[in-house]
Formats: C-alpha cells, structure tokens, sequence
C-alpha cells in the first residue's frame, strides 16, 4: 500500500452491465484516462471503463512531483543537442504545471499541494558536464537555476536547482477532479479484453462480455493490452522502482533526484501534523534484478533508514520508451493511446490530455509530431533489437531463473505436465499457474508485496491468480481453468 492509499479511498463507480453506445471510449482510468475525460467533461456520449478501481495502477504508487527537472526526458534531448525538441518539451511541461495549479485553484481541490524546489544532484564526475549542460540550457530559457545541493540529506558532489515546481497527493487530487466529471460517464470493475473494428466502429469487449460501441477509442491503460498495432514490446522496456516512507521531524521544501543509474529520489510530505519523507531507489530494468525484498533492503541500507521509522514500502514501474519522450496519439484510425512516461507521467498525462483533445479537434502540433507514437521509424527500427534482447533476456531468465522465485514459502510441483506453485499462509493454499498468458513469460514471486510479477511487461497477479496489473487480461488462478 502506497502512502497515498492510507487516507483516500475513491469513490466506488458502477459497473458496466449492459451493452453501450458512445462516440468516445477511454480505457483506463488512471491520471492518463481521468485527465483526458476531464478534457473532454462537456462531451455528451463519451464513457472510461476502468478494470479495477480509478487510481489503483500506477497512479496510486507515484512520488508526487511535478516538476520539469526531469533526468531522463529533458536532460537526454539537452545531452543529444536537440535544442528545438528540449525547448518544445520543456514548454509543454512548464505550461502542463501551470495548468495543474489553474485546475486545483478552480475546481477547489485540497491535494497538500507545496510549492518546493526541485533538485538534480549527482555524486560522480562523469555526470557534472551533464549537469553543466543542463543548467546552461534551462539559464537560456530564462529559468531561473542555482548551483547546490540540498540540504539535511545525504552529501552529494554538485547539483542544480530549480525553484516553480511542485509536490502534492495524487489520490486527493484525483478524487477532487471527478467531483467535476459526470459520475455516469465512468465503469470501474470493467476491464476491456477484446478490440475489434467494424465499419467504422469499434467494438470494446469487456471480459463479461458486453460490447462498448464506440467511433473514437483512447487506450490510457499504461501498457496495452493488446499486441498490434504497434507491438510495444519492441519499442519499450519496463522500469521499477522502490519507494519508502520514514516519519521525520521536519517538512523540507525540496525534492531530488539523482542523474546516476540506479536512480535514487526523494520529497517531503506532511499530512496534518505528521511529516514523513519519501525515499525512492534501485531503479533498475525488470530483466535486471527481481528480487524485490533485497531491493528494498538495500535501499533501506543506502538511506540509513531505522526500520521502526517505516510508515510504508511500496514498489512501481513505468514504461522507457526508444528515445525517452512519450507515445502519445492516433495508432491508426481513430484509435489511440497514452502511455511511456518514463516516470515523469503526472505533468505528461495532463500534456498528453491535450494532444488527444486537440488531435480529435483536427489540431495536431509540434509537440504531437514529438510525441506521436509514428514518430521516427528510422530510430524506432535501431532501437528494436535493443528491446527485443532485452525482452528475450527477461524472458529466458524469467523461465530459467530459480532460486526458489525468491521465498520458501512456495512449493512447485507439475500436474498433467503444467507446472503449478503453491504459496501457503494462514488462509491455506494458493495455487497458480505462474506464467504470464500475456505473452508466456516466467513470473516471480515478489515475497514482500505477496504478488506474482511479470519480469517482462509488468504485469501483476494477486496469490490466487487474479490480475492485479495488465497488461495480462487473464488470471493465472488454477482453478479458473
Ligand atoms: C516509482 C515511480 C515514481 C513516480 N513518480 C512520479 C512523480 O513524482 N512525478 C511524475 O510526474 N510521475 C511519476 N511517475 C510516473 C507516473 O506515476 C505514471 O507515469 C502515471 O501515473 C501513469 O498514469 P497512467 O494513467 O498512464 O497509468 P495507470 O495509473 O497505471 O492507469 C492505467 C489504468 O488502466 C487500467 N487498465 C489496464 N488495463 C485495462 C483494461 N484492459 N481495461 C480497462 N482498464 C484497464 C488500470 O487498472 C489502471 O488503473 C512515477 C512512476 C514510478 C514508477
């Protein structure tokens, strides 16, 4: 549980059960889906279907930050010298807080919204020419930027600062934003399975079986569901993160984030008169490392955290796409899609709600060419054998990779030639089948969130098999089968 869902449940929204007849349909309803039905509240025949609750994919796990001192999406285009593309993309992010703070002041929405300073620090030489590149750039754009690292942390080598940026509760936000939306416009507990065109509509399948008619589909479900168009798996690889929340004394008016990989970032978060700050670390590829309770270990270690300080731990993950900005818009025929944040999702989801919206006015703009998920065939073709062995590591690792799936609390054992595991806790046995049926991959066993994960792309099941996390439509529960 995320420290975000200790205070706010959102509200519980019907459920799909009958067919239904929209000009558009949103899939998803995280920030990507929630933004982009706010976009479009005016819209008469619009629905989102969400296949659990609003907020509970990775919304719900994020660190709060909005902030356009991101590393690995501005700071690449700085690095590779695109000048015109990192102006553009610093704009859109700029513009994408201001509007945040324009919909949180008129909508009246109570979301510890802080305004505070963003850090970019680093603790090795090799990366203070990067930084220098980066301040230069952003001094250019007239932004105001300080040299230093922040204070009362861990020491680090250099860093710069900027000062208009923000931290808030995203789940407070959330629920503040759908009081503006019609609440029958929204399905939670409606997972779509199936899209299929006929004529000129689609038809969204949901796994009861009801069909959503629909003239414009707008997937916001992070990653797809389905494989074509577009074949994801080649153009994206999946990163994950630890987060944990300690009790401090002190609310302090920064956050950072540092430019080596691992990553390690953190912000300040005070909820009435309690104070705690957020530690997140271990970023790391899902093919790289899997075993989550060493990963929050070490970040406990890394951080010097005193375990009785531990409000709690929680893990996410994101999608890094070929060349670090988002894929945002049509992926053919009135069909199209919100997803590859790179972990810098909140201001893009919001940006993102734009280009769909201007897009289906007949709008497209620069920043839609940068974003389109057509962009740059060229680049996307380089880049595919890179994602196509690291999908295939992952996949030969997560099937060959042992070890117990890291808890031995598991048995394993093969009926009728299917393998099946067995975890046992109070409640009795939990059996499974633990491989993923989105596209076969091995899953692990993640002993600290009692989960099974797919190492490949992302996907998540609870112990008896239910799908917590796509992009697997399916349980893996034994006796489903
Ligand atoms: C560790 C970490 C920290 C982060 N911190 C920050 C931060 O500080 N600032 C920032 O800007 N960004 C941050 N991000 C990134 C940001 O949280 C995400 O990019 C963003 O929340 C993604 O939102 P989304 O709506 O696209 O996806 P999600 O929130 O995952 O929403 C997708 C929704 O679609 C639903 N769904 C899936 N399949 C179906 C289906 N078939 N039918 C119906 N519904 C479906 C899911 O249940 C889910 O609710 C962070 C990411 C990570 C990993």
């Amino acid at each position: 549980m995320s420290i975000w869902e200790t205070d706010v449940k959102i509200s519980f929204f019907q459920k799909l059960d009958k067919n239904k007849k929209v000009d558009i349909l949103i899939i998803g309803g995280g920030l990507s889906g929630i933004h982009t039905l706010y976009k479009f509240k005016e819209e008469q025949s619009i629905c989102l279907v969400e296949a659990n609750t609003i907020g509970c994919g990775v919304t719900k796990n994020t660190t709060g930050k909005l902030t356009y001192l991101q590393e690995n999406t501005l700071g690449y285009l700085i690095k590779k010298g695109k000048q015109k593309e990192a102006k553009l993309y610093l704009k859109s992010q700029i513009e994408g807080i201001q509007e945040y703070l324009k919909i949180i002041k008129e909508e009246q929405i109570d979301c510890n919204l802080e305004k505070v300073s963003s850090y970019l620090v680093t603790n090795q030489e090799k990366y203070l020419s990067d930084l220098e590149q980066i301040e230069e750039f952003l001094k250019n754009e007239e932004i105001l930027v300080k040299r230093g690292i922040p204070e009362n942390t861990l020491p680090f080598l250099a860093g710069i600062s900027v000062l208009d940026t923000y931290v808030f509760h995203p789940l407070k936000y959330i629920k503040g934003i759908l009081k503006k939306i019609q609440p029958e416009s929204i399905y939670e507990n409606t997972r779509v399975v199936n899209i299929t065109k006929n004529n000129d509509i689609y038809e969204c399948i949901t796994k009861e079986g009801y069909t959503i008619f629909a003239k414009k589909v707008i997937v916001a479900c992070h990653y797809p569901f389905f494989l074509f168009p577009y074949f994801l798996p080649i153009k994206t690889s999946i990163e994950k993160s630890y987060i944990i929340a300690k009790q401090v004394n002190a609310n302090l008016k920064y956050s950072y984030i540092t430019m080596e990989s691992p990553s390690m970032s953190s912000r300040f978060y005070q909820n009435k008169d309690k104070m705690y700050q957020l530690i997140l670390g271990k970023s790391h590829s899902t093919s790289v490392s899997q075993n989550d309770k060493q990963n929050f270990h070490e970040v406990k270690q890394e951080n010097q955290i005193e375990e009785d300080s531990i409000i709690c731990s929680w893990s996410n993950v994101d999608i890094k796409t070929f060349d670090h900005m988002p894929l945002v818009g049509e992926l053919k025929d009135n069909l199209y899609i919100i997803t590859g944040f790179e972990t810098w999702g909140l201001i893009q989801s919001l940006v993102s709600a734009n280009i769909i919206k201007d897009l289906l006015d007949g709008k497209p703009s620069l920043l839609s060419d940068l974003f389109s998920p057509k962009r740059s065939f060229l680049k996307k073709i380089l880049c595919s054998p890179f994602y196509l062995t690291l999908n295939g590591y992952s996949f030969l690792k997560s099937k060959f990779y042992k070890k117990n799936w890291y808890s031995n609390q598991l048995e394993f054992y093969r009926k009728d030639g299917k393998l099946l595991a067995v975890f046992h806790d109070e409640a009795g046995a939990h059996v499974v089948h633990p491989v993923c049926p989105h596209m076969k991959c091995g899953l692990i066993f993640n002993e600290k969130e009692k989960t099974w994960d797919c190492p490949c792309h992302s996907s998540k099941f609870d112990i008896d098999g239910n799908v917590l996390k796509g992009p697997s439509k399916k349980s893996i529960s034994y006796f489903d089968e």
